[in-house]
C-alpha cells in the first residue's frame, strides 16, 4: 500500500509534504506509521503541483531518498495545491513511470493508495497508460471526468462499480482538479488537518493535534469553501 498526501490552501512549497513534517513522505516511505499493507514504499515516487492552472509531474521509480535532485525541486515547487505519493508496487505490477503516481489528464491528478483485480477495472476505461491496476483506476476516472461529470460524482460511481467486480480491493483514491481536491477512504487509513487550508494523507504527516481520521468508505471533498466528508454506500 503506498502513502499519498495532499495540500489545498494558500501556496506552499511541496517539501509541505515531504520534508518539512517529521513524518512526511520522505519518512514514510521507508519507517510509514499506519500502513497495514507493505513495509517501505521504496519502488518509486511522484510529485504534482500547478503553475497557474497547469499540472505539473514528476514521477521516479526510484525510492524518494535516494533523488539527490527532489530536496531543491520539492523546496522550489510552491502552489495553493499540492499532490505527492511514494509506492509500494503490488505483486504483479510494473515497475514503471507510467505505474507511477500522480497520473494525469487534462488538469486532473488522481494518486491509488491500495489494489484492486485488473479485470474489476478493465472494462471501465478504453486505455490506460500503464498496465498497473492503479493506472486503470485512473483512466476510469478520467473518462467520467472528461465527460464533465463531477469528482462527487464520479468517485463513489467508480469505486463502487470497482469493489463489485473486486470485493477484496483497497480503492484510497486522491484527486485533484487544482482548485478543489477529494479524496475516497475505501480499506485504508485516510486524514485531514485542517489549518489555513487541508492536508490531507494517507497517515498523520507529524503529532501536532488536528489530525482526524476520515471513516471507511467515505468520500472527502475540499475546496476554499470548506471541507465536507459523506458515506458512500
Ligand atoms: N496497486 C498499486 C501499485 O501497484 C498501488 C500500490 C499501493 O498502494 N501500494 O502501484
Amino acid at each position: 500500500m503506498c502513502r499519498h498526501a495532499a495540500w489545498l490552501g494558500p501556496a506552499r512549497a511541496l517539501t509541505t509534504l515531504i520534508s518539512d513534517p517529521e513524518h512526511g513522505l520522505l519518512r514514510q516511505s521507508y519507517a510509514p506509521r499506519l500502513q497495514k499493507y507493505g513495509t517501505v514504499n521504496a519502488d518509486g515516487f511522484g510529485l504534482g503541483w500547478y503553475d497557474g492552472s497547469r499540472p505539473v509531474r514528476y514521477r521516479r521509480t526510484v525510492p524518494i531518498w535516494t533523488d539527490a535532485n527532489m530536496p531543491g525541486l520539492a523546496a522550489a515547487a510552491r502552489s495553493t495545491c499540492l499532490i505527492a505519493a511514494v509506492r509500494s508496487a503490488t505483486v504483479g505490477m510494473p515497475i514503471e513511470e507510467t505505474a507511477t503516481a500522480p497520473f494525469a489528464d487534462g488538469p486532473w491528478l488522481l494518486s491509488h493508495n491500495g489494489r484492486v483485480r485488473r479485470e474489476a477495472v478493465r472494462p471501465l476505461a478504453a486505455d490506460a497508460e500503464s498496465g498497473c491496476d492503479s493506472a486503470w483506476l485512473a483512466a476510469a476516472a478520467f473518462t467520467r471526468l472528461r465527460d464533465g461529470l463531477s469528482l462527487a460524482d464520479v468517485l463513489p460511481a467508480v469505486v463502487r462499480t470497482a469493489a463489485e467486480g473486486d470485493p477484496e480491493a483497497r480503492l484510497n483514491l486522491l484527486v485533484t482538479g487544482g482548485s478543489h481536491l477529494a479524496a475516497v477512504a475505501w480499506g485504508d487509513t485516510l486524514f485531514t488537518h485542517l489549518e489555513e487550508g487541508v492536508l490531507v494523507a494517507s497517515e498523520p504527516l507529524d503529532d501536532r493535534p488536528g489530525w482526524r481520521a476520515v471513516p471507511d468508505r467515505s468520500l472527502l471533498l475540499a475546496s476554499p469553501d470548506g471541507v465536507s466528508v459523506t458515506p458512500i454506500d
